[in-house]
């Protein structure tokens, strides 16, 4: 049975349970009349032959027949005397039989014509015994046999076709999506294409919706395979420039032409871009462990005042080194359940980037609050480059560097670090920006 189609088995499956149930009530149908027939024919026949019992009279051991009717409703009556001779009609009629006469006791006798009921009665009359014998034809039931043999060879073999081939024709009709999806499969598998989706069209029932539900899946994958695509591309672009830069250092720094200054040069470009690469490896590794799940926060209750804090006076150097001047508004002994690793990355991330993007003399404003709804809020306000408008939603993204000509020392994966960790703090963390005045980067704890 597994070898046929699932349309074949469950059209063979209904039509075997129709052909069941509809000869079932055929036979109940056929029985339950059948037996009302016989008992209406029986009560008549019966009446008959006691109605005539009745009527007989014997005058001076002759049968008066005058009185008598020997067809009534249906039933042909004959009277017989104790020797089995016939006394009345004597008219053949063509229905008597040649059965043994036996009192009350009706019985079905078939014949060729379709069968007869009959019945008799020891009756006498005076001191003059005699036989009544009724006959009445089976004929009603002869009719039903032959609506039977009309409903079994006729209608029934073409109902139950009908039934087949409408119930396959909706079967094939419903099992159409499944088809598709097959082949909208191989498709994708034979050319490698994502962006191919599954005709659902209007249908609302249990296919259409998985057919929908495989939509969205391949609209997942496609994202998720065209993310890794962009991902890969940006990784080799970005470790393409330092390499390069790396290796024209070290031709330079050999060749015959460069000096000992030179060759101090060259070592300390190759440090830097070494250093760089090294920072964007390790960022990487950690966003793809990140993507992973396999990055679990080691939390514990600490205080983030203090955190803050020590972040702010550790660059604080790097900040005088550029001009700037770092201002902190840190409310103290606020509290919270994280990672203090992680934190303090985020705050890192966030002061080196004020640090970076801004401009000579600009001033950084480092704040951290408790808000009224029991949040605590971080901000990092500077007075540099700032962002365009329409940079903004991007810089979240991996590798997104506004302007990576005027700034060489970023890696564009710090924004994306600092919104891991927000969010994995249960926080949000978002950004405004007027270019050409300042940034101001929150994050809501
Ligand atoms: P990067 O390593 O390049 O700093 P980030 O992910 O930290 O990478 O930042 C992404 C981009 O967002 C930066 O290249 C820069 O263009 C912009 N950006 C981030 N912080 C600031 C800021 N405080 N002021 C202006 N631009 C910023």
């Amino acid at each position: 049975m597994k070898r046929f189609s699932i349309k074949a088995r469950v059209t063979v499956w209904y039509t075997v349970f129709m052909l069941l149930l509809a000869g079932s009530l055929l036979a109940l149908l056929f029985l339950m009349s059948e037996g009302l027939s016989q008992r209406r024919l029986r009560m008549q026949l019966k009446d008959a032959v006691a109605d005539t019992v009745a009527d007989v009279h014997f005058r001076y051991g002759n049968l008066n027949t005058e009185d008598l009717d020997f067809y009534k409703n249906g039933v042909s009556l004959f009277i017989y005397d104790t020797s089995g001779y016939l006394l009345a009609p004597k008219v053949n009629l063509g229905v008597q039989v040649d059965s043994l006469l036996q009192d009350q006791t009706a019985r079905t006798l078939r014949t060729a014509s379709g069968g007869q009921m009959v019945y008799d009665v020891y009756a006498t009359d005076g001191s003059t015994p005699f036989w009544v014998r009724g006959i009445v034809s089976l004929e009603g039931s002869v009719q039903i046999y032959g609506l039977l043999r009309f409903l079994v060879l006729g209608a029934f073999p073409f109902f139950i076709l009908l039934v087949a081939l409408g119930g396959y024709q909706v079967t094939k009709r419903a099992f159409r999506p499944i088809g598709q999806m097959a082949e909208t499969a191989d498709r994708i598998t034979s050319g490698n294409d994502l962006s191919q989706r599954i005709d659902t069209g209007s249908s609302q029932d249990e296919l259409g919706r998985l057919g929908a539900t495989m939509n969205r899946m391949l609209a997942r994958l496609q994202d998720s395979f065209e993310t890794e695509r962009q991902f890969t591309s940006d990784v080799s672009h970005e470790l393409r420039t330092p390499l390069s830069v790396i290796r024209s250092q070290c031709e330079y720094g050999l060749s015959e032409a460069a000096g000992e200054r030179e060759r101090q040069e060259a070592l300390a470009s190759i440090a830097r871009q070494a250093n760089r690469m090294n920072a964007m490896v390790s960022q990487l590794l950690f966003l793809s462990r990140a993507d992973r799940g396999a990055f679990s926060l080691e939390k514990k209750e600490l205080d983030l005042s203090g955190l803050v804090e020590g972040c702010a006076m550790d660059l604080m150097p790097a900040a005088e080194a550029r001009g700037l001047s770092l201002q902190t508004d840190i409310a103290p002994g606020l509290r919270i359940s994280g990672d203090e690793t992680m934190l303090l990355r985020l705050v890192d991330n966030l002061l080196t980037n004020a640090i970076r993007y801004n401009r000579e003399g600009g001033s950084i404003c480092l704040s951290l609050e408790q808000t009224p709804e029991g949040h605590i809020r971080l901000s990092v306000r500077d007075t540099g480059i700032g962002i365009r408008k329409e940079d903004l939603p991007r810089i979240w993204n991996r590798f997104y560097r506004a302007d990576p000509s005027r700034h060489s020392e970023g890696t564009g994966l710090g924004l994306s670090m600092v919104k891991w960790i927000a969010e994995a703090h249960g926080g949000t963390v978002s950004a405004d920006s007027v270019y050409g005045e300042g940034s101001c980067f929150t994050v809501l704890l």
